[in-house]
Order: structure tokens, then sequence, then C-alpha cells
């Protein structure tokens, strides 16, 4: 039942310099609920002219908000992520409503999006500049920092609440003000967070969230504008390599936190029930639509067999639903697209000589849908298959035996990603060795859960540039400023 306690939290419209918008041509589009099918809202549709005010409006009040005190700036976004807790349950339903993941998962990402408030609340008060010994006695070598100035944040589905805020906080804990578009899926978690933003006395204009369908419309006034001077994208790689062509006009900074391929590695000394205790956790949270989720299992050849039994059991506790309802595991995927397109991994990956080695049963109205997919362990994979070289996005577990370590590795190493990796094992010698050797932002060891807002999450290679969390990542939106004094 979707029951808000707070109902202003509920925005349809556009958030510009701290004013509710409408789109100038009073046009909306609609968001569905994953679950049902059934229209939620009709949420303003923007386009450059709104895009534009919003980011003139962000330039305008940057001023004022780098001029602030960092730690008046660390006390708005205590604030704000106080009001975002306080609101945990109001804003997990709004998310489900239009995400479709089950309501615990969604209390869990509010919050976890929330911890990256409260941290670069801290941090804000942390951005030390530098005196460096000069080349002669006469001199003084000095490193100022400054907010890198307006952001544009573009942000996917999966997340609607986290990913936003960990591209909100430390941009304005640096002292820049953003001009977020979030997905056009899951445009009312974005909206929420700024009616607390708002609440919380951010003033107007250092938040500014658009909304509309047409991305690539909104995507180039955020790009080709000069007045913006960074952007943060989330998403796919094709499109990360899109924006990364558009800004090259002005040679904007860029972050990009893009696709993700990552292997879950099974070695023979493993603690096999805790790694099916992680790999449960890796691939199935979101319906497996994280960028981190295990895509690729392999399993040393001597426990396979063991593995694959200890999987079907913990699968065997897995429950499939609307979101909204008590006790669900697995909610809808996105989309009857996104459906299709884990149907035709799987079909190529059983063309190639896989077998599904269990299944999940679903109701026949879930099956009538087309948005749900059943959680599906396959073995007996391919390498060559085409879901060992593509993100699955969908709540498919594919196992690969492998037999010596160096195969493993590169088989692991095989893919244009490198975002997360997982390996479970006892082995000191083969952890060190494997921490030098994968090529990935992030590595798991026994462990399926690595996100916090106190580690840099990010990747290598097609997985984009730069990191979010940590103190690491307020410096992606800083100038430095060197000054050389002499006396
Ligand atoms: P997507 O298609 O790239 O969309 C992401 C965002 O970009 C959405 O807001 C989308 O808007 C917008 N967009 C699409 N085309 C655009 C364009 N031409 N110009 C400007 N904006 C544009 O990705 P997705 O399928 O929604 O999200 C899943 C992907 O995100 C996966 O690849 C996943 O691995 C990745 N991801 C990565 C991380 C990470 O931290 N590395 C975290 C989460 C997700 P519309 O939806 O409104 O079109």
């Amino acid at each position: 039942m979707f029951t808000l306690s707070n109902l202003s939290l509920f925005q349809t419209r556009a958030f510009i310099n701290g004013e509710w918008c409408d789109a100038d041509t009073q046009k909306t589009f609609v968001v569905k609920n994953p679950a049902t099918g059934e229209v939620v809202a009709q949420v303003a549709d923007l386009g450059i002219a709104e895009t534009r005010r919003a980011i003139t409006a962000a330039a305008h009040a940057q001023i004022a908000w780098a001029q602030k005190t960092a730690k008046e700036r660390s006390h708005l976004l205590r604030s704000w992520f106080d009001l975002v807790m306080h609101h945990q349950d109001d804003l997990a339903q709004i998310l489900t409503l239009e995400q479709g993941k089950p309501l615990a998962e969604a209390r869990g990402e509010i919050a976890y999006g929330a911890s990256y408030i409260e941290w670069f609340s801290e941090e804000a008060k942390r951005i030390y500049g530098d005196v460096i010994a000069p080349p002669s006695a006469d001199q003084r070598i000095l490193v100022i920092k400054h907010p890198v100035g307006v952001v544009a944040a573009i942000t996917p589905w999966n997340f609607p609440c986290a990913m936003l805020a960990r591209k909100i906080a430390p941009a304005l804990a640096a002292g820049c003000t953003i001009v977020a578009k979030p997905a056009a899926e899951t445009p009312l978690s974005a909206l929420a967070l700024a009616v607390l933003a708002q609440q919380a006395g951010i003033p107007a204009g250092v938040i500014n969230i658009v909304t509309g369908p047409d991305s690539a419309t909104i995507g180039a006034e955020l790009t080709g504008n000069p007045l913006v001077r960074k952007l943060s994208f989330t998403g796919s790689t094709a499109v990360g390599k899109q924006l990364i062509q558009q800004c090259a006009a002005d040679v904007k900074r860029i972050t990009l936190e893009l696709g993700g391929n990552a292997p879950f590695i099974v070695f023979d000394d493993a603690d096999l029930d805790a790694a099916v205790a992680g790999a449960m956790a890796s691939k199935f949270r979101n319906a497996g639509q994280t960028c981190v989720c295990a895509n690729r299992f392999y399993v040393h050849r001597a426990i396979y067999a063991d593995f694959t039994e200890k999987f079907i059991a913990a699968m065997q506790t897995l429950s499939v639903g609307n979101g909204m309802d008590a006790n669900v595991d697995i909610g809808p995927l996105i989309s009857a697209k996104a459906v299709n397109k884990v149907k035709a991994l799987v079909d190529d990956a059983i063309e190639k000589g896989a077998h599904i080695a269990y299944q999940v049963l679903l109701d026949p109205i879930q099956t009538a849908s087309g948005h749900f997919y059943p959680p599906s362990l396959l073995v007996d994979v391919a390498s060559d298959s085409a879901l060992t070289q593509q993100e699955i996005f969908g709540p498919v577990a594919a196992l690969i035996a492998f037999d010596t370590d160096e195969e493993v590795i590169r088989l692991a190493n095989n893919t244009e990603f490198g975002l997360a990796s997982y390996c479970y094992t006892r082995d000191a010698k083969r952890i060190k060795h494997l921490s030098d050797t994968l090529e990935v932002g992030m590595l798991g060891i026994n462990t399926g859960i690595i996100s916090n807002e106190m580690a840099p999450f990010g990747g290598i290679k097609q997985s984009g540039w730069g990191r979010e969390g940590s103190h690491y990542s307020i410096d992606d939106y800083i100038n430095l400023k060197y000054l050389c004094e002499r006396f």
C-alpha cells in the first residue's frame, strides 16, 4: 500500500532556482510502476529553454554558495541528511513505486544515499590546501582550492536516490552548484530529495532538477552550455562515450561511472557457505540491475558441484513479486525491453551449451506482465557466451568452471570493463596476486558487498573516470590554484 505521511514529497514539477516549475510547453511525460504498468505520475517534460534557465540559476547561486564558510555548507548538508533519514519510509515508498525494487531494499538505498550526504557534510570542512618547499629561500609556494563551478549531473534509474546523492553532496561540499537530470523512468525520487534540500535551507539555485524524457536534448544543453564546468555521469558506457565527445568542445571536466562486468571467483579453498551468501547478495540485489552485480561466476572445478548445490538451495528461498508487498526479494525489471535483453542473453548462452540448473517459477500474472524475469542459475556456460562480455542486468547467475589461477585471472580480465570483482579464498598469497593482477577499480575479498560512502567507488578501462565517495572524490569538484610568492 502506497501511503505517504508527507504528501509534499510527491512532486511532479521540475525544480529550478528554488521554484517548482511546469514545462514551458505545459507538456508532461508518464512515469509507470514497473511492477504493475500503472501510471503513477505525469511529470514536467522540459526542454532546452528550461535547462538553460536552470544552468543560469546555478551559475548565479554558485557565487554566494562558494562564499559561504565550509562550516555553513556543512551544516546545511547535515540538515538535509537529517531530513532524508527522517523521511526514509516515505522516500522508500516513492522509490519502489517508480523503480520496482523491494521496499526493504529501497529503505536501504535511502540510507545508503543519505550516508553520502552525511559523509560530505563532514568532508566539506576538510578541504585543505598545501604549503610546498620552494626552490629558493625568498619564495613561498601555496596551493589553494576552488570549487569547479556549475556541475551537471546525469543519473540512471537503477539507484534513483543514491546515484544522485553521490554527486550532489560532494559538489555542494566543495562549493559547486548543480543541475541534475534524473532518468525519465525515475524522476520522483530526485524531486523528493529536492523538497527536503529546500526544507533544509539550501539556497535557491544551488540544486536544480530538470526532468524530461528527451535526454539527448537536455544532455546537449548540459554539455554544450559554457556555464557548466563539469559533467558527472552515471550510466552506460555507450552514452558515456557520447557525452565525452560533447564535453570536448569546451574541455569540461568529467567524472564517469559506467558499465561493469564483474567476475565472481570462487577458489577451491573458499568457505563455500560464505561464498554462496556473497553470491546471493551480489547477484540478486535490485533484481541483478546494479553495475557491480556479479556478472560471471568462475568456480573452481573441484568445488563446482558443491557450490552449485548450495547456490540452488539458497535460491529456493527467493520470492518474486511487487516490491510494495511484504517478503518480496526480487521485484520486476525496469521495463519489458530489459526483460527481452536478458532473455536474449540467456538464449545465446543455452545455444552455446549452457543449462538452466534452477529457475524460480513466476506466477501467470507476472509472466503476462512481461516485466518480470525468473531468477535463474545457468551452469556449463561457455566462456564465449555473450553474457560474459555484456552486462546481464537481470537475476541470472552464470557459472563457468576453471582449473588454474592464471586461467581465471586471464578470463576475468578478458573484458573492456574494469569496475568491480569478487574473490573467495583463504590463501593470503593468492589474495595478494589477485589484488595486483585483476584489472578493476574495486575488489571484494570474501565479501559480495563493497559499496559504502567511505570508500572510493569507481572503475578503470571502459568503466569510467574518477571515483565517488571517500576523501578522494571531493577532488573531482575542485580546481587547484598554485600561488608563487616572492619576498
Ligand atoms: P543510460 O541509458 O546510459 O542512461 C543513464 C542516464 O543517461 C539516464 O538519465 C538517461 O536518461 C541519460 N541519457 C541517455 N542518453 C543520453 C544522451 N544522449 N544524452 C544525455 N543523457 C542521456 O543507462 P541506463 O541503462 O539507464 O543505466 C544502466 C547503466 O548504468 C548500466 O550500464 C550500469 O552499469 C550503469 N551504472 C553504473 C554505475 C557506476 O557507478 N559505475 C552505477 C549505476 C549504473 P533517460 O533515461 O531519461 O533517457
